[in-house]
């Protein structure tokens, strides 16, 4: 942290208003430069009390809003975003670094879980049921929970909180989000969107900060349910403690997926699959491949040289430079930790084949960026195997058989995404049946679902029982009420009953 006060700050928005609020603050940089260029305000204790309060009491109007104007203003914001596409995408590579398409490619996936939360008047419909006994109806309706609160990672600035509150707020709950302190313009300008989109103050309120905003999220028994995607040890944090709490709570965390190539498998269509999934937006993504195992020494050989060969083409440089594959990583303490994997990985055996940590790049020598890495012989005791590296560092585990590789990928602490490259059906069967994995692809690197269906991993990668957006936040942002009515004809008389009500 630095003392700098001449950077602009980046307030929170509580009740529809930009707020000041905590007295600690903290640089925002941009990573391609290294240069600090905004501090974001770390709410303090009262200020984050202070946007529950009023998520509190815009409430009960917005329950009442019927969906279809809820919906409208879901409609409208997906105008706004696309309108705003260009600036939005400039303030996430501002800030996260990532490459231009990379940050459009992003803003898009939010964009479709926006379109998908303006259906809520269809989704939130209920079950009905006549005549259950005499005279009797039943029916289930999804009720709105009250204030939810949703944490979020730097990684998808735009997307991931997209994942949250656009759902939660169509299903008539009021929503805090704290976005990551590291790149939160983008997720700001959104929810100011929002409010022009029609959002009402206090349905959505956004405050900045860290672990003391967290916490009091955590800890307010007016918060009903906490979304957060994340690292996994914080993630453990944020469900037990929501859990203690009396809160309902959906917990993402890390990744370490691995993909599998059979020996049938197109090899060039899996090294260009493998390559984006590697390397894209610098290996920051939950989804990413970090971990390729090759099943049998010729498939090995075949896509290490193909690897091999594309990384060599790869241009890494600021994200705002047309043409670039990679920008940099997030944070200084970023690359240092990235870095600090492949001195491990050298240390404990694995062949570096491709180093990328001497790479500089002309005019942005500041800049956090770090060549793309490629590791063969990985095996699975080491720590490059076993831990999340979150950086352009890819390594190759050779196996002889499809098992072989699908017990490395169960015996896994994390179960986020996984994929395998084959040309055999029943091989691809096999896997997506019985891999211990919640995403799973066959000839797809990054199988990340569309909106209209759920995300999340098992294992280390999910705690909660409910996944991210889709069917299963319209599950996650209500609760059921179920309700039995009989209007009998007035003329009817009934006697007392004892025995349990039942249909004999
Ligand atoms: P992080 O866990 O450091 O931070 C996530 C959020 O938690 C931030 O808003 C941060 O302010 C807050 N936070 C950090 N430490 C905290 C603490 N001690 N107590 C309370 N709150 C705390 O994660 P990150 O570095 O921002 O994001 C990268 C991680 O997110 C990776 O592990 C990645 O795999 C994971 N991720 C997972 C998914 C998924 O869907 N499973 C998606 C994206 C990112």
């Amino acid at each position: 942290m630095t003392t700098a006060t001449a950077l602009p700050h980046i307030a929170h928005l509580i009740n529809g208003q930009s707020a000041q609020g905590g007295t600690r603050s903290q640089d925002v940089f941009n990573p391609a430069t290294g240069q600090a260029q905004k501090r974001v305000l770390l709410a303090d204790k009262p200020t984050t009390a202070q946007a529950i309060t009023n998520a509190q009491a815009a409430f009960p109007a917005w329950r009442a809003t019927p969906p279809l104007k809820r919906a409208r203003v879901m409609s409208q914001l997906k105008v706004l975003l696309e309108q705003h596409a260009e600036e939005l995408c400039a303030l996430i590579t501002s800030e996260h670094g990532k490459v231009l398409p990379d940050a459009l490619g992003e803003l898009q996936r939010g964009i479709e879980n926006v379109e998908y939360a303006s259906y809520c008047p269809e989704l939130l419909k209920g079950e009905h049921s006549k005549n259950v006994g005499p005279a009797i109806d039943s029916w289930s309706e999804f009720q709105p929970l009250g204030v939810c609160a949703g944490i979020t990672p730097f990684n998808f600035p735009a997307m991931v909180p997209l994942w949250m509150w656009p759902m939660a707020v169509a299903c008539g709950n009021t929503f805090v989000l704290k976005p990551s302190e590291r790149d939160p313009s983008s997720t700001l300008r959104i929810a100011e969107l929002a409010l022009e989109a029609g959002l009402p103050p206090g349905v959505l309120n956004v405050v900045h900060g860290d672990k003391e905003a967290v916490d009091t999220l955590l800890l307010d028994a007016r918060v009903k349910a906490i979304s957060f995607v994340g690292s996994t040890p914080v993630a453990e944090h944020i469900y037990s403690t929501g859990c203690a709490n009396g809160k309902r709570v959906q917990a993402l965390g890390g990744a370490k997926n691995h993909a599998v190539v059979m020996p049938d498998a197109d090899v060039t269509n899996a090294v260009s699959a493998l390559m984006g999934a590697a390397f894209g937006s610098c290996g920051e993504r939950c989804m990413a491949i970090p971990l390729v195992v090759a099943v049998g020494d010729a498939t090995a050989d075949a896509v290490m040289a193909g690897l091999t060969v594309e990384i060599a083409k790869m241009k890494v440089g600021p994200g705002t430079t047309p043409g670039m594959d990679m920008g940099p990583l997030v944070t200084k303490a970023h690359l240092d930790k990235v870095k600090a994997y492949v001195d491990q990985g050298i240390n404990d055996g694995a062949t570096l084949v491709v180093d990328g940590r001497a790479l500089s790049v002309a005019g942005f020598e500041g800049g956090y960026f770090l060549g793309p890495c490629l590791f063969d012989h990985v095996k699975p005791g080491m720590k490059i195997y076993q831990e999340e590296i979150f950086g352009p560092v890819l390594g190759m585990v050779r196996v002889q058989t499809l098992q072989e590789a699908m017990d490395l990928i169960d015996a896994h602490a994390y179960g986020n995404g996984t994929c395998i490259f084959t040309r055999d059906g029943e091989a691809a069967r096999y896997f997506t049946d019985n891999i211990q994995v919640g995403m799973v692809g066959v000839n797809v690197a990054l199988p990340v679902p569309v909106a209209c269906h759920s995300f999340g991993g098992w294992k280390r990668s999910l705690f909660g029982d409910l996944s991210a957006y889709g069917p299963d936040a319209v599950r996650f942002y209500t609760q059921r009420k179920t309700i039995t009515q009989r209007w009998s004809a007035s003329s009817a008389r009934e006697g007392a009953v004892f025995s349990f009500p039942s249909s004999r």
